[in-house]
């Protein structure tokens, strides 16, 4: 492989970026050039489109014909200015990734010229030929029609020569086909319901966000070498391959120096992120070779989630021009820690505060308590929702694969806060509580801001972990859409927040003093979402037979995790705070299955293929060498020296053979299964097949293949080795 990697590396040496060049080292000259901001818009909009636009982004106030004409056209001449010749509808199918169909501004006119133009009615909606993306059934194809409406709390942006518009898409009917819509829902129902318990603390308070700080973790290769590679190629993961003698056990990768071809690659990109107004910071070397990690600063969500999406695509695109490609697969490598993408989460309120950030006095610290103690209560009556949210075929591989967080949703939270927990559970007494009694409590609740400075402990193997003043949920996958998680996580507080405020009010109304009602109420919610919390190591096996016994679901495969989709009362629960309704859950479940039963089928033809097609052969050609060998051995010498020295050989030549064996009778029944498979009616019976016997053939196949790898000569091994793969730089 050895020409292909030196070519690689030397174009990437001698490349110049295509992309966009880097404008200036002051990051603050080009920052959001290419966003339809509010600075554009002010250039660009009258006073009073202006104001009816920003009423648009912030409370989701209509926008009529007349204003959505003016918008059009300033965002037009706006996106020409930035050198646009199209525009699109972006937007989020069920699919995964982004979606776009792109339409020149210009337009013929009858005096054989033409003319760029764009009207209100192209901004806010578009029919795009939609037949073709996941609706679970949703959309007949007699009405295959979908709609893409303008989200104006996004910005619009230009990506290379194109003016992109954020919208939902919904069916004809106006079901949602997407993973914004939910979420721009569950959003809403989060910040009425958060919004409402504010007011026990402060009555200015008028509205609240949800904010997402996502962690991006990805892996780099050599786009050629990937290419050599038909299993990463087709499934993104390697499916087989020995693991390297050297990966991350010296731990020498983790905050190393970045590599010098790596590090041109994250500056490049960082300004395509700066140019399109995403504000990432952070840079540096995760724990495997060649895995690294991107991170913005927070934002309201929804952009979040935008941002997040559209710089997985800027990666795709900018790791091309450094012949590289961006694995952003849950699991490339078997034996190395797969990549997540972390969702970092809090509320905040218009008046600037974050709720889940402790106060300076104990009335602000009651205020974090609850806001706390909530989403404890909701992560732990809802944990199997969650646990469905990140459900996919990619992060099966990765879930409790002992660096990644375990299958079992717990919530970490430090000692000290435990402690604090554990103090207002015993202390809140029954009856009216003395003045003493509470005095006690208000000193007690008062020092978190302290302890929390000595809260030092990082638990990384908490799928939930708070960390100081924000939630950190780990389990979500590196590819995923954010959205996912955050439709459930803003859903299970809303609800929660809703049940708290119903009867903190009714404690109120039976003569209890305010902040004795809301301290009852935690005190009855912490007892009962005690066991969710764990400080220990969840990699261990202890934890999981500790929360065997603590009643936690351990749902190990996607097709077990998604049945909570199932359930009445989810179906009730989403439908109750207007977010998702019963025919949308169901067809949401249907696409999950499909994805999770496309892509095992996938992987079982690419592992049958590469098996028979590369390893087989490979083997059988280096065992004719050894064959030659042997009988050469006999030509020359005589029997018994001849015998002697060709031991090492013919032992060799067996080993190959019951390993090609091995192959043959897995890679057999993997063909059987998967004809039986097809036959089954249920995609529910298909994908739980393909999770419980599939799968596990997969693995057999490629203990014989990696076993191979370690016996036949380097140089006639078919394909780039991982060893290759993660050390080239
Ligand atoms: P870590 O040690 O996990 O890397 P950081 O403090 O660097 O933690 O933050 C990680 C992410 O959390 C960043 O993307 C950051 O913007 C985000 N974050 C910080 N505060 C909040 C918040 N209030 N809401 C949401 N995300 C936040
Ligand atoms: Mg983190």
């Amino acid at each position: 492989m050895a020409t292909i990697r030196f070519k690689a590396l030397e174009d990437a040496v001698n490349r110049k970026p295509l992309f966009h060049q880097k404008p200036s080292n002051r990051i603050s000259e080009f920052y959001g050039q290419n966003v339809f901001s509010a600075k554009a818009m002010r250039e660009y909009l009258t006073d009073e489109a202006m104001e009816i636009v920003t009423d648009a982004m912030e409370n989701g106030t209509r926008i009529d014909r007349k204003i959505a004409d003016q918008v059009a056209s300033a965002m037009k001449e706006w996106a020409i200015s930035r050198g646009a010749t199209h525009y699109t509808h972006w937007f989020q199918p069920l699919t995964g990734s982004t979606a776009e169909k792109h339409d020149s501004f210009a337009k013929p006119a009858s005096d054989g010229t033409a003319i760029e133009k764009f009207e209100g009615t192209m901004l806010i909606q578009q029919e795009p030929d939609a037949s073709s993306f996941p609706s679970g059934g949703i959309r007949n194809t007699f009405e295959a029609r979908g709609y893409t409406l303008w989200d104006p709390s996004s910005p619009a942006f230009v990506l290379g020569n194109t003016l992109c518009i954020p919208t939902i898409f919904i069916s004809y009917t106006g079901f949602s086909l997407d993973y914004k819509m939910p979420l721009l829902k569950a959003l809403t129902a989060v910040d009425s319901a958060a919004t409402s318990v504010c007011q026990y603390f402060d009555k200015n308070v008028k509205k609240v966000h949800a904010t997402l700080g996502w962690e991006q973790e990805y892996f780099l290769v050599d786009r050629a070498l990937y290419e050599a590679r038909p299993d990463l190629a087709l499934t993104g993961r390697a499916l087989f391959g020995h693991n390297p003698a050297k990966g991350q056990q010296l731990d020498d990768h983790y905050f190393g120096i970045i590599p010098r071809r790596a590090m041109e690659f994250m500056k490049h990109f960082e300004t395509e992120c700066h140019i399109l107004g995403i504000p990432v910071t952070t840079r540096h070397n995760e724990v495997a070779p060649n895995q690294f990690e991107v991170a913005p600063m927070f934002e309201e969500t929804n952009l979040a989630n935008d941002h997040n999406l559209l710089l997985m695509d800027i990666l795709e695109r900018v790791g091309r021009e450094h012949n590289f490609k961006v694995l952003l697969h849950e699991k490339p490598f078997e034996g190395l820690n797969g990549s997540g993408k972390h969702n970092n989460w809090a509320l905040a309120t218009d008046t600037g505060v974050n709720l889940l950030k402790p106060g300076k006095n104990p009335k602000s610290n009651l205020q974090f308590l609850t806001f706390f103690i909530n989403t404890l209560k909701a992560v732990h009556v809802h944990a199997d929702i969650l646990r469905a949210a990140i459900a996919t075929a990619g992060n099966d591989h990765r879930l409790g694969a002992n660096e990644a967080p375990p299958a079992i949703m717990s919530a970490f939270i430090g000692t000290q806060l435990s402690g604090l927990l554990s103090a207002i559970e015993k202390n809140v007494k029954a009856g009216t509580m003395t003045p003493e009694d509470k005095t006690e409590l208000k000193l007690e609740i008062g020092r978190i801001p302290q302890i929390l400075l000595d809260n030092t402990d990082r638990n990384r193997t908490s799928p939930f972990a708070f960390t100081g003043n924000k939630f950190e949920f780990r389990a979500v996958g590196s590819s995923a859409n954010c959205a996912s998680s955050m439709v459930v996580l803003n859903t299970i507080v809303a609800n929660q927040l809703n049940e708290f405020k119903k009867a903190v009010d009714k404690r109120i109304k039976s003569g209890i003093k305010k902040d004795e009602a809301i301290l009852k109420e935690l005190q009855k919610l912490i007892k009962e979402s005690k066991s969710i919390i764990f400080e220990g190591d969840g990699y261990s096996d202890d934890w999981v037979k500790e929360a065997k016994k603590r009643g936690l679901s351990n749902f190990r495969t996607t097709p077990e995790a998604l049945a909570v989709w199932k359930k009445k009362e989810v179906h009730e629960l989403f439908e109750s705070l207007n977010v998702l309704s019963a025919p949308e859950i169901e067809s949401r479940l249907e696409v999950a299955l499909e994805d999770y039963v496309l892509r095992r089928q996938i992987e079982a033809r690419v592992c049958g293929d590469i098996a028979q097609n590369h390893i087989i052969p490979t083997a059988i050609n280096y065992q004719n060498r050894l064959i030659t060998n042997v009988k050469g051995m006999y030509e020359v010498f005589p029997t018994t020296t001849a015998k002697k020295a060709s031991s090492m050989q013919s032992e060799l030549i067996l080993k190959i053979s019951d390993h090609m064996n091995g192959i043959k009778e897995n890679v057999d029944k993997l063909l059987e299964q998967r004809r039986k498979v097809d036959s089954l009616g249920s995609l529910e019976k298909r994908a739980k097949m393909y999770a419980d016997v599939l799968k596990p053939l997969t693995d057999v196949i490629r203990e014989h293949s990696d076993s191979l790898e370690m016996l036949i000569d380097d140089e006639l091994w078919p394909m780039p080795k991982l060893r290759e793969l993660l050390f080239t730089r």
